[in-house]
Order: C-alpha cells, then sequence, then structure tokens
C-alpha cells in the first residue's frame, strides 16, 4: 500500500541509516509516528543540532561545538605527546579506556592513491606544524593496520626520522 506522503518521507529518511532497510525504517517511522508532540521535538532537534553544533576542533581534528575540543582545553593533558588517529570515532574509543593523557591528532583519513588520496588530502601537514609549534616530544600511530593505514604510518614515521621526536 501507498503511505500517506509525509510517513513515506519519514520512512526514507530512515532508510538513509547505515543498515537500515524498508522494514526497519517503516518499524522506525511508525514509532516517531507515535512519540508524542515534545518526544518528537527532541528528536528533531537533536537531528539539526548536531549538524549545526558540532565543528572540528581548530587544533586537533576531533568533533567539537567549540573552536578548541574538550582535550586540547583541558590544561591537565600532556601536550609533548600526540597520538595521530584516522578519525574522531578513534578518539572516542581511545578515550573510553581512560588510561591515555596527551593529546591527538585526526588526520581525517589514510593515503590511499587507489582512491586518490595523497599526502596532502588528509592533515599531514596541520601535524608537522603542530609537532614543531608545540614543542612535541613523542608521537603515538594508532591508525588501523590496513595496507593504507601502514603506508600512511610509514610516511609519517619517514617525515619525522630526522627530528627529536619519537614515534
Ligand atoms: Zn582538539
Amino acid at each position: 500500500m501507498n503511505y500517506p506522503e509525509s510517513l513515506s518521507e519519514l520512512i526514507e529518511a530512515f532508510k538513509k541509516l547505515p543498515s537500515v532497510g524498508e522494514k526497519t525504517a517503516e518499524r522506525h517511522a511508525f514509532a516517531v509516528m507515535k512519540m508524542d508532540e515534545e518526544d518528537s521535538e527532541f528528536f528533531s532537534n537533536a537531528i539539526k543540532n548536531v549538524k549545526i553544533k558540532i565543528k572540528t576542533c581548530e587544533k586537533c581534528g576531533n568533533l567539537s561545538e567549540e573552536k578548541l575540543c574538550l582535550i586540547c582545553s583541558d590544561e591537565n593533558r600532556d601536550s609533548s605527546l600526540i597520538c595521530v588517529v584516522e578519525d574522531a570515532k578513534a578518539v572516542i574509543l581511545l578515550e573510553k579506556m581512560g588510561t591515555y593523557a596527551g593529546g591527538y591528532h585526526v588526520l581525517g583519513g589514510v593515503i590511499s592513491p587507489m582512491d586518490g588520496k595523497g599526502p596532502d588530502d588528509i592533515s599531514i601537514k596541520p601535524l608537522l606544524k603542530r609537532i614543531k609549534d608545540e614543542k612535541v616530544k613523542e608521537i603515538i600511530i594508532a591508525i588501523s593496520p590496513t595496507i593504507e593505514g601502514e603506508t600512511t604510518s610509514l610516511y609519517i614515521s619517514k617525515l619525522l626520522e630526522e627530528t627529536d621526536v619519537v614515534v
């Protein structure tokens, strides 16, 4: 059967989420339809706000609502140590472990010639600038061990070979 237009639009919206097919999308859409007005407002505002408010930290590239993320603005963290990660999700994962007290640098991807992604397409130059400006002593490379990830790790290690920075 054909749904009323607004309902089929909502179903289409849910289908944009990863691993949500027709049936799941329908179930979610019906659940939203049953919400009271307050909940549905909360739901739609949350979606809107995350788009409007979340930016990337000017320093490390992590997710942030301010110019600097919570980690970069935390004075208790060791700024001589930077952990280099692929994306902001990795920061969240590492933070959940709760044992690391240095800073981060989010590359925003890895070097992948197959996808036309070279060193200049990810945040490597800003990383080198930070290492210089912030007197970084040590960096930890925490990139996934795929071929592209390994290439990226090697590339960064090579760049730092003739510096005093410990990799
Ligand atoms: Zn930051």
